[in-house]
């Protein structure tokens, strides 16, 4: 039977035991996007990739696979980094969110998806920045890059730029200006701080703006509102309810 081989960067996004010694890893791959790959013997005590398969590790994975086959099989791995190590465990939430995210996503543009979750770990152990500020710029370009961006500039009803004083559509369309909000009972007011933070949201990495739980939740809300409209209404972030 023909085999192809296959050859890319991934991040390990599950794994499970599979028989005796071995793993079955899904892998958030830069080409191929979302993949199984079988590792043969890998939980055997003389390994050589013992360690490998940490969730979040990042690879570069060697792949062989049958015309007819939906899984991979490992030829060879080299590693490239552990993102998870000495991130302490209430952080942890930022990187696994990602997970969910990959799982339900269909798109020809797996690379560019690929760069932006490598750069948003990066800003996340850098840690300068608030990691809800990163995480909210990182879901916005990931909206941005899958075609459905949240607009939050404009007013999606008549177009003008937004002020001071912003609404939100109940049904996910998008923000409303105070004047198409006026006799709309399809929307409803954002608060005074959610409001500021998405005036600054190009800048939200270099202002120091201090921000109460119940505007995380309000903000994180916005866009679970937004991905269920574009995208289902059954979409859901377990782990949203984490990030503070
Ligand atoms: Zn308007």
């Amino acid at each position: 039977m023909m085999s192809v081989f296959y050859s890319s960067k991934g991040i390990v996004i599950s794994k499970i035991k599979y028989k005796e010694t071995s793993y079955i890893l899904k892998i958030f791959t830069e080409k191929f996007g979302l993949i199984s790959v079988i590792v043969h013997g890998a939980r055997k005590s003389n390994s050589q990739y013992l360690g490998y398969f940490n969730i979040m590790n990042e690879l570069h994975f060697d792949l062989i696979k049958s015309a007819n086959s939906e899984i991979y099989l490992l030829k060879d791995a080299d590693f490239i980094r552990f993102f998870l190590k000495n991130i302490p465990y209430k952080s942890q939430a930022y990187f696994y969110i990602v997970n969910e995210l990959v799982r339900k996503i269909y798109t020809d543009e797996y690379d560019i998806i690929y760069q932006l979750i490598i750069k948003y770990f990066e800003s996340l152990i850098e840690n300068k920045i608030r990691k809800i500020y990163i995480f909210w710029r990182f879901l916005a370009k990931f909206l941005q890059i899958l075609g459905n961006p949240i607009f939050y500039d404009n007013c999606y009803l008549c177009g003008s730029k937004l002020t001071s004083k912003r609404f939100i559509s109940k049904r996910g369309d998008g923000f409303v200006c105070e004047f198409c909000s006026q006799n709309n009972k399809a929307i409803k007011a954002i608060s005074s701080e959610a409001t500021m933070i998405f005036e600054k949201f190009r800048n939200l990495g270099n202002v120091d703006l201090e921000i109460a739980d119940n505007t995380i939740q309000e903000i994180n809300s916005i866009f679970l509102l937004h991905l269920k409209t574009h995208f289902h209404q059954d979409f859901n972030l377990t782990l949203l309810n984490e990030l503070n």
